[in-house]
């Protein structure tokens, strides 16, 4: 996993060594850039750092008994097992009220690369939450803070859904190339053909990086929560809220998801 992570602010151009890596499971301390993630004993960690004084002078978050098996939501952070906080620090404003999740997928090589893109600060995007494929979650800011990721946008009657909405981006790596019997994204990584979803239109194929299982099932507990927490009312994709959009793409259950949630 250290490695794994390593390998990740290496590409988005973080020095080895401004970071040290933890090795227990995916907990990672990372000393400068995007400041910290951290998970499993997350408010210790936090009350460890806050008697350091290294502590988030913005982020307070309560002493308490975390179940460890039990994901939750407390004063708008995900609290669970496999749930690593990574401080996304340009975005700053609060959201006045919040009634939609927006699913997106990342087009992108891997979960923490993507969250490590979206933290940084000379981007224009955004999420509260990105999703892997192991169904490992990365928060990047409270759920009370808005988030760029809808961009324009409109939706019930109303425009520019950042303003209203919570970003959930799921790891994958969008629309496949087909080269003979092998499957390539557009940044050129290859898939293996388990991991292709097909769709036929006007008699041509189109092929799409299928979601795990793993990430749907987390998936569908996180916007569970939301819903019950922030009393969400609308549950959509980046592409019913943008027409150019085609994320997170045919290849995600979403009807099966708004099934369940009852949306
Ligand atoms: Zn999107």
């Amino acid at each position: 996993m250290v490695a794994e992570v390593l390998a990740a602010y290496r590409d988005v151009g973080v020095c080895v060594g401004d970071f040290v890596g933890d090795v227990h499971g995916i907990d990672v301390i990372v000393r400068q850039f995007p400041f910290v993630g951290f998970a499993g004993d997350r408010a210790r960690g936090i009350r460890d750092r806050k008697k350091r004084g290294e502590g988030n002078r913005e982020f307070v978050v309560k002493e308490m008994e975390i179940k460890r098996d039990v994901m939750e939501i407390i004063e708008n952070l995900l609290f669970g097992e496999n749930v690593t906080y990574l401080q996304c620090s340009k975005c700053k404003v609060k959201l006045s009220s919040v009634d939609t999740i927006v699913l997106h997928g990342t087009v992108g090589a891997g979960a923490i690369s993507s969250a490590l893109y979206l933290c940084r600060p000379d981007t224009s995007v955004s999420a509260h939450v990105v999703v892997g494929r192991d169904a490992e979650i990365f928060q990047l800011l409270p759920f009370d803070v808005k988030a760029w990721h809808a961009g324009k946008s409109f939706h019930a009657g109303r425009v520019n859904l950042n303003d209203c909405s919570i970003g959930i981006e799921l790891d994958n790596a969008g629309e496949l190339q087909r080269v003979g019997d092998r499957y390539y994204s557009c940044f050129g990584r290859e898939y293996s053909p388990d991991q292709v979803y097909t769709t036929e239109e006007e008699g041509r194929a189109r092929y799409w990086h299928s979601f795990t299982e793993g990430q749907f099932a987390v998936t569908e507990e996180i916007c569970r929560l939301l819903k019950v927490c922030y009393g969400i009312k609308y549950l959509v994709r980046h592409s019913d809220i943008t027409p150019r959009k085609t994320d997170p793409g045919p290849a995600f259950p979403f009807d099966e998801l708004r099934k369940r949630l009852k949306f």
